[in-house]
């Protein structure tokens, strides 16, 4: 049951869209400086267009960090909320309209496997071990501390390769978590193409299923996590759309398997995939992997220059987790809001807090 607050979600649930747009607005109105709304690029169309601010988890990041108003709500994941509570001031709060909108990637690492691996790997490397601990932004807050606290550093995926090349100035290997395929393409995109530089580590083998030799011999252990959604794409697809189309080209977003982003034309971010679409030719035609309401909201803003963007895979795979932020979620949220009580608030423990801080700031400073 959702968290009551003055008002029960129970009332707002059988709304239409349409009445819950006219209470966001009138909230907004009414809230005025005290509340801005963040919006990831994923989030559904009918959520979208209340962002004040829009854009992938590194934009986001920085905007948390440079708000003012007491009340910040993210409407994205749960991970995407805690980055804005540990990047905001202690007077603002930051909230998520639907507490289940978690990220199943995030949750393919937790803080008691990455010690574990951690211990294994000193027992292999000796204490004086040399590993920078990167986690993907798309991780608990704990993980983000246990890096602050290990001299590692966060990633997003506009910046991955930038913070592998440095986590690698730091220390003679990294241990990259939850995104197997992230971390894979960095290391790719710097050069490491020898099987023995990069090593899945399996969290629920020992060892990771490395025998020593491989663990020494490695410069990125990768964590066997990936995304349920970018999991879906198949360079099958990409053979087929170069067949129909020969002229048109294929973006990729780093999350995807390696051989699909390796015959992609472009892999970035979903704000590099929107910079790159936004600044193409018009007329030509674009295969995109990533998540379906970001390809289906820029097919339509592109569609009036001639620009033909088409979703990657045959089968519809949207982010179920981000697509729980619903108007009625919202609606409900603001409504509360303007009454003076806060429901849905995210608060990272402050324990974990100012370590978690300093993982953030080590990437905001050197990206
Ligand atoms: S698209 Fe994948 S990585 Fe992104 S929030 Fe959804 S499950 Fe997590």
């Amino acid at each position: 049951m959702e968290m009551v607050g003055n008002r029960e979600f129970s009332d707002y649930r059988d709304l239409s869209d349409d009445e819950c747009h006219a209470l966001i607005k009138s909230a907004k109105a009414s809230l005025g400086d005290d509340l801005v709304i963040l919006g990831h690029h994923y989030q559904r169309a009918d959520v979208y267009q209340h962002a004040d601010l829009k854009g992938d988890s590194l934009k986001l990041s920085r905007l948390a960090s440079q708000a003012d108003s007491e009340h910040i709500i993210f409407c994205g994941v749960h991970f995407m909320a805690e980055v804005a509570d540990i990047m905001s001031k202690s007077s603002q709060k930051a909230l998520l309209p639907d507490l289940a909108a978690g990220c199943s990637m995030a949750d393919m690492a937790n803080l008691s496997k990455v010690s574990r691996a951690w211990n294994e790997l000193k027992s292999v490397l000796g204490s004086e071990m040399s590993v920078t601990p990167i986690t993907y932004i798309n991780s608990a807050a704990d993980l983000k501390a246990f890096c602050g606290e290990h001299g590692g550093i966060v990633c997003t995926s506009s910046n991955a390769s930038q913070i592998v090349s440095w986590g690698l100035t730091q220390q003679d290997k990294i241990l990259f978590f939850p995104d197997q395929h992230l971390g894979r393409w960095s290391g790719h995109q710097l050069g490491l193409m020898n099987d023995s530089d990069m090593k899945v580590w399996d969290p629920d083998l020992w060892m990771g299923g490395l025998s020593e030799e491989e663990i020494k011999s490695a410069k990125i252990l990768l964590w066997k996590g990936h995304c349920s959604v970018h999991q879906m794409f198949q360079p099958s697809h990409i053979a087929r759309f170069r067949d129909q189309h020969p002229d048109g080209y294929v973006i990729s977003h780093p999350e995807c398997r390696f051989e699909v982003c390796d015959q992609s034309d472009f892999v970035g971010s979903t704000e590099y995939i929107v910079e790159t679409i936004a600044a193409a030719q018009p007329n030509t035609h674009w295969l995109v992997g990533t998540e379906l309401n970001l390809v289906n909201r820029i097919a339509e803003e592109f569609r009036p220059q001639g620009k033909l963007v088409e979703f990657m895979s045959p089968l519809v795979c949207m982010c179920s987790t981000m697509n729980r932020i619903d108007p009625q979620h919202l609606a409900w949220q603001l409504d509360n809001l303007l009454e003076g009580t806060v429901v849905n608030q995210i608060c990272v423990p402050d324990s974990e807090k100012d370590m978690a801080r300093l993982s953030l700031e080590r990437m905001l400073s050197i990206s």
